[in-house]
Formats: C-alpha cells, structure tokens, sequence
C-alpha cells in the first residue's frame, strides 16, 4: 500500500513542476512573513522574482543550526504566534535549544508524511503499533502518533522506558508493529529473554526504528531477535521530527518525501552538490512548512542519494542509511549529545580541568551508555574522598539536567586523559554499528 499513490510515484517531471511551485510559493511567502530571512534573502541576490524553478535552489541561502539558535525563539517564525499550534524544543548545544514549531497545516502534513512512513514500512489499515519512542518533547512520539491517527491504525502509547511493562503489553495486545530506537528493541529483547519470554512468538511485523545510527548487521541481530522485518526511519525535529524519509519492504535506501522536503547533497566544504551517489551532506529544504520554513538546511549527516525507480514501485528519490557526521556531535538514545555541552558545565565548576573525554558504548546490548572523564586538580585526590564524591554527584547532575540523560562521571587524575597533538579527541565511540 503506498500513502499517497499520486505523489510517491509520480514522473520526475511532474515531480519537478510540483517542486517549483511549492518553492516559488515558498521564497514569496518568508520574504514577506520574516524579516530575518528577507534580508537573508536580500544579501544573497534571491528575491521572489529570481525563483522560478526549483533549480533556482542553489541561489538560496544555506540554514544552520546556529541560525535557528541564533534567532531564539521566534526570529525565524514566518506566521504570527497565535497561529501555532504546537512546539517541540530540542536540546542545542551550549545557550539557546532549538525551537520548533507548527502550525495547525504544518501538523497536518506532519500526520501526512508519517502515515507515508508507516505505510512505506508495510503498515495496513487494522494493525496495531506500540509507539515505544519517547512522548513529550521529543518529536518521536507524538510524530509516530500523528501518523497512526491519520492511517487510521490502533495505538498503543506506550512511550520510551517501563520495559517490563512494554513486554506485558506485547504479550497481552499482540501489536504487529513497533516503532522505538534500535538499541531500544534490542535492550528489550534481552530483557524479555531474561523474564523468560520468547520476542519472537508475538504477531511481530515490521518494527521502525531510528532516532540514532544503526547498522546492517544491527538489523539483522534484530530481525532474528523479534522475528520481524527491521526497516530504518530518518527524521530530525527542526525539519518535522520524524517522517523525512523512510525504508520500503526492500530495504533498499529510504525514500525521502521529497515534494514537501526538498533534498540536496552537497560537499560540507564547497557547499557544492556532489555528482548522484557519492557522499556528501544532506541538505533540506521544507518546501510547505508555515510556521519555520527552513532554506537548504544544513543537517550534517552524510548519506548518498539516488533517484531510480525503486521495486516497490516509488520513485521518490533514495537516501542511504546515515554515513557519518560532518561535525562532532553524536546521538544517544535519541538525544544529540555535543562535547561543547560537557564543557560548558565544566567550566563552571572550580578545580576541574578542561580535559575530559566521552565515551559512549554499547556493551552487552544494553542501552547505550555515556561515560565522562574528567580531570580534577591534584589536590582533590589528597582530599577526604567525601569531596571527591561531591564533585562527582555535581558533574554528573548538571551533565544530566543538560543532556536530559544519565551519564556515569569518573574523575582522574591530571594528565591522565591522553593528549592529541591537533584537535583533541573529545569522544571516543565504543558502539559497534
Ligand atoms: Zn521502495
């Protein structure tokens, strides 16, 4: 079953023709709506009359995160306050977290292009989907959600977390899809073995999973695991959260939905686009969006793409799964964890150094976890131990209060955290993709 048959397999060219008109719609719509992104405009020679087709693309401006924080909370807003319906707040790096917000049309296409989503993975009207990824802020949940409702299919809310409760429900409810981060079904996998439930006698369908970067051979540990077809979702909540892009049955690319979310791929140091199939940075523009329409937004992830006609009968172009990272941030549980944030809580506690290091792992299948290292001065290590531990529980809490996840601290000694000449090596990733 395909959502929405007349978009998801149209002709490129008619493909295209969509595509400019939504992009003219676009540029006109923010020059008048939002001062910040007029002069943005402005100083990059590409007013509304210069737009003509979505091959004009390229005059546009690029969109950063920084921009987004930078205009904190409403200077990229292109409606007017009262016309949002709903915000999602995403942890930033230090200063400002990113703001998002819809409009009710906005969360509208958002229903849209989730009930895409689920059926690109294999959903049919009647399944029932326990919605594992977390509730509240976070886009996952209620994205999942809104897509459900427009699809028509029976939800079980279950959030992130509880996990003995999550295997009670599957158990009692039998749902045949999941949709939850991919260390999480894993981690739950486990659980239920030691419970003495067997995960693959349930009803299990498709499972779709994402949030943070995951592997061939993790889908395959996972499929065998939960006797369900794995398939990969990509998303990310200053686009829309998730329902960017998503595997078909084939597993073969995800399809991105790329009459609404417009998809270059472009070399991160020229800003050039790369030749179809090489890697580059994926880059995109929100073609419909009301309330924060974002121009070629730079997401810093790496994939290649490809635009022949899929099996499944789709010829909406393909990303790869996510190749890297073009900066330094990394994804846990969902949660993009930046080095500048552990800094920032360090510099405000006296007598650490600045050199620590985050490690990140994966062992055992159980969640991810964070460890910091963090050097303190000599003197403490001379102290009673009592201080120590203090300065322990007060890294670890603000670490916390800003990553919203727990993370373990241990303290060392100076110079124990081995030096790098050039650019010092913040995170050390354990986990095995
Ligand atoms: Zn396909």
């Amino acid at each position: 079953m395909i959502w929405k048959q007349d978009i998801e397999c149209m002709s490129p060219a008619e493909l295209k023709s969509l595509q400019s008109a939504h992009l003219q719609r676009l540029i006109s719509y923010i020059y008048q709506n939002c001062p910040v992104y007029k002069e943005k405009l402005d100083a990059a020679g590409a007013s509304p009359d210069r737009i003509q087709s979505i091959d004009d693309i390229k005059r546009l401006p690029f969109t950063t995160k920084d921009d987004m924080r930078d205009n904190y909370p409403y200077g990229l807003f292109c409606c007017q306050q009262e016309g949002i319906g709903e915000i999602h707040i995403s942890s930033g790096t230090t200063g400002n977290p990113t703001l998002v917000g819809y409009t009710k049309d906005d969360l509208k296409l958002w229903g849209d292009v989730m009930a895409r989503v689920l059926c690109c993975a294999g959903a049919e009207p009647g399944d029932t989907v326990q919605i594992a990824y977390g509730y509240g802020l976070f886009t996952g949940g209620l994205g999942f959600h809104y897509g459900a409702l427009e699809m028509g299919l029976r939800i079980i809310p279950t959030s992130s977390g509880q996990t003995a409760r999550q295997l009670k429900i599957m158990q009692d409810f039998k749902p045949r899809i999941i949709a939850c981060t991919p260390s999480y079904v894993l981690y739950m996998a486990e659980q239920a073995k030691e419970m003495g439930i067997d995960p693959t006698k349930g009803n299990w369908k498709i499972g779709i999973f994402g949030a943070e970067p995951w592997s061939e051979s993790m889908r395959q540990e996972i499929e065998a695991a939960w006797n369900m077809l794995a398939t990969d979702v990509y998303g990310l909540s200053e686009i829309i959260g998730p329902g960017v892009a998503q595997e078909c049955q084939h597993k073969d690319g995800l399809h991105i939905f790329s009459d609404v979310f417009y998809p270059e791929i472009i070399n991160p140091e020229t800003g050039e686009q790369v030749p179809e199939g090489e890697d580059g940075e994926l880059t995109i523009t929100t073609l419909t969006k009301q309330g924060i329409p974002l121009l070629r937004y730079r997401t810093r992830d790496i994939v290649s793409i490809r635009h022949d006609k899929c099996r499944c009968g789709r010829t909406s172009p393909r990303i790869s799964k996510i190749k890297g990272r073009t900066d330094d941030m990394i994804v846990v549980r969902g949660i993009n964890v930046f080095p500048s944030q552990i800094e920032h809580v360090l510099v405000g506690i006296e007598g650490t150094h600045p050199h620590y290091q985050i490690i990140v792992d994966r062992q055992a299948r159980k969640m991810d976890a964070v460890e910091v290292l963090v050097e303190v001065e000599q003197r403490f290590f001379s102290d009673e131990i009592k201080r120590l531990n203090e300065i322990r529980d007060q890294i670890r809490k603000e670490i916390q209060n800003v990553l919203s996840i727990g993370v373990k601290v241990t303290l060392v000694e100076p110079k124990k955290i081995p030096r790098s000449e050039g650019k010092a090596k913040r995170i050390v990733d354990k986990r095995t993709l």
